[in-house]
Parts: structure tokens; C-alpha cells; sequence
């Protein structure tokens, strides 16, 4: 599979490109919202990890653009936040997002978040439009 992380902290973006990479998927890299967005529309990618906190358009923007466009619609994203604040949850689900994990995580934590969602995704698409 193919996972895009959108993340501006180059040590949070190795971490989430190890985890990625170690589960045998290729790995797209931007550290902003709008590479991102582009990175999206012309590689379609089956996950994005969405960093939360980015400089200018931030990830819960940017995760509205992508449920909003139709070409990017169907991906799922998993938000990754350093903020767990109360209502956080609710604001991220509300965006669009399919999941989140606050940072710091582990690298089970990730690992076993991108195989879920990818599980659900792929149910998702094989499931026939009623
Ligand atoms: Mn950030």
C-alpha cells in the first residue's frame, strides 16, 4: 500500500515513515498542508497521516480539502495530534479524520492504527453500493 504522511517535524516524520516503511508500505513525504493536498490528488495514496499542527493551512484544514474533494474523498486519514485536549476528538472526527493518536505514541500504537484503518478501507471499497 501507499501512505502519504503530511508532517513539518522532520523527527516525528522519521518516526512515522519508519513505522510505515518497516510494515512493507511506500512512503510519500510532505511537511505542509498544500504539497500535501497535491502529493494526494496525483498519487492517490490508500492512508494519510495527517500531522495536526502545521505551519499555515493546519491538518484538520487540510483533511476538510481532502474529504471535500472528490478525487481524494475515499482516503482515509489518521490524524496525529500533540494536543489531547477535551473536545479535540470530536473537532478531529468532525474534520473527517478516520482516526488519531496523540503524539508521543508508540510505535505499536501507529502501527497497529494503520492496519485497522487500512482493514476498514479495504471493507469499505469492497463492500457494493446499496
Ligand atoms: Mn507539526
Amino acid at each position: 500500500m501507499k501512505i502519504l504522511v503530511i508532517e513539518d517535524n522532520p523527527s516525528n516524520m522519521k518516526l512515522a515513515a519508519l513505522v510505515a516503511g518497516n510494515a512493507g508500505h511506500a512512503v510519500l513525504r510532505a511537511d505542509n498542508a498544500p504539497d500535501g493536498l497535491a502529493l494526494a490528488r496525483a498519487e492517490r495514496p490508500d492512508l494519510i497521516l495527517m500531522d495536526i499542527q502545521l505551519p499555515g493551512m493546519d491538518g484538520l484544514a487540510a483533511t476538510r480539502a481532502l474529504k471535500a474533494d472528490p478525487a481524494t474523498a475515499d482516503i482515509p486519514v489518521i490524524a496525529l495530534t500533540s494536543y489531547a485536549m477535551k473536545g479535540d476528538a470530536e473537532k478531529i472526527r468532525a474534520a473527517g479524520c478516520d482516526d488519531y493518536l496523540a503524539k508521543p505514541y508508540h510505535y505499536s500504537d501507529l502501527l497497529a492504527a494503520i492496519g485497522r484503518v487500512l482493514a476498514e478501507s479495504a471493507q469499505r471499497s469492497g463492500r457494493r453500493p446499496e
